[in-house]
């Protein structure tokens, strides 16, 4: 009779191979992972690291001040997603700021607030553009409508990212990257065929608890075979060559540029900023915004949770000082930051 195949389940609780560290190098993912109780089916020589893959954690204090300063200094109304609105910035956040007086909009995407801006032409608006390929393709868009509204009160604050050079950055913080399948249903498996070919494994996962049980069992199983690698385990959604058209539209509207990441410091070639044709939606060239220099709290560690040094249980003031509701650094505000899914899953205690 022919053996029963094991489920990933079986595979991923019965391991046995060497000791393997795995990179959620996503945010939900993390947050996922610890939702469904994937975590308790580990076993002791699988350790789970995070990743920087949360954009409102890798976004630096920096750019908290810069919107601070245009809500604050320009009169602008910011608008914004919801997370950033809580991340503390040098000396004050965005709450802060709308405390004052400053006009602080959450918006649920890049559209809305050209949406506004249209129906409110007396008033400048900023939109907050942060985050990696799976968002950059709306601000886009939402410049191209601009364009044809003839809107001269909408621009952009660009933080944008791209992962593939913090991939490169990380080399050697994990033995495994677990790929964000939404990135690579942008941007293709190319760059990780050929990361694993530099010796960089990975496996992209999607988002279910199937898909990531399945991505994670094949991880082990490939990890013990000693040899680097690379899967595909969302092929429903990620193609080998991405979205064609979302990488035209980011193309054509952006260019690379270095960009600081939180604590990475600055990844040459690791960001956008909006072509020359589109300057004129460029917030920072629109209002001339001087170089401002953030300062992170000394005593928050979220450089080195991004980087998969530390746990945020490592971080002296995790759950006591700094919680939801008072946060003293971006991941713990963020929805897909690694400490709040700590202090949300985990209660306090590391898993
Ligand atoms: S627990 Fe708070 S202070 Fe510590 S690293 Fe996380 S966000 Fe920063």
């Amino acid at each position: 009779m022919e053996e029963r195949k094991k489920t990933a389940r079986e595979i991923i609780e019965g391991y046995q191979g060497p000791p393997v560290r795995i990179m959620e190098v996503c945010g939900t993912h993390t947050h996922e992972i610890f939702r469904l109780g994937i975590r308790r089916l580990l076993p002791s020589q699988v350790e789970l690291i995070s990743g920087p893959g949360c954009p409102v954690c890798v976004t630096p204090v920096g750019f908290i001040d810069e919107a601070v300063y245009l809500a604050l200094e320009k009169q602008v109304t910011i608008c914004t997603f919801g997370d950033l609105v809580r991340v503390p910035g040098t000396k004050k956040s965005l709450a802060d700021a709308r405390a004052e007086g400053a006009r602080i909009r959450i918006v649920y995407s890049p559209a809305d607030a050209e949406k506004y801006a249209k129906e409110h032409p007396k008033e400048q608006v900023v939109f907050l553009s942060v985050g990696f390929e799976t968002t950059t393709p709306a601000g886009c868009l939402s410049v191209k409508k601009a364009g044809e509204d003839g809107l001269s009160n909408y621009s952009l604050l660009v933080a944008n990212k791209t992962m593939p050079q913090a991939y490169q950055a990380l080399k050697g913080s994990a033995d495994v990257f677990l790929y964000p399948g939404h990135v690579n249903a942008i941007t293709g498996t190319a760059l990780c065929e050929h990361l694993a070919e530099e010796g960089i494994s990975g496996v992209v996962a999607g988002f279910t608890a199937k898909e990531l049980l399945t991505a994670l069992a094949v991880a082990l199983v490939r990890f013990q075979e000693g040899k680097p690698f690379f899967v595909n385990g969302y092929p429903r959604v990620v193609k080998s060559e991405g979205s064609p058209e979302a990488q035209k539209l980011i193309d054509e509207l952006m260019e690379p540029c270095d960009s600081e990441w939180r604590g990475l410091g600055v990844i040459p070639g690791s960001g956008l900023v909006l072509r020359k044709e589109w300057e004129a939606f460029d917030a920072r060239k629109k209002y001339a915004v001087p170089p401002i220099q953030g300062r992170p709290n000394p005593a928050c560690r979220c450089g080195d949770v991004l980087q998969g040094k530390c746990r945020p249980s490592d971080c002296k003031v995790f759950g006591k000082v700094c919680t939801p509701q008072h946060p003293v650094g971006a991941c713990m505000v963020s929805n897909e930051g690694a400490c709040s899914a700590y202090f949300m899953y985990g209660n306090g205690c590391p898993l």
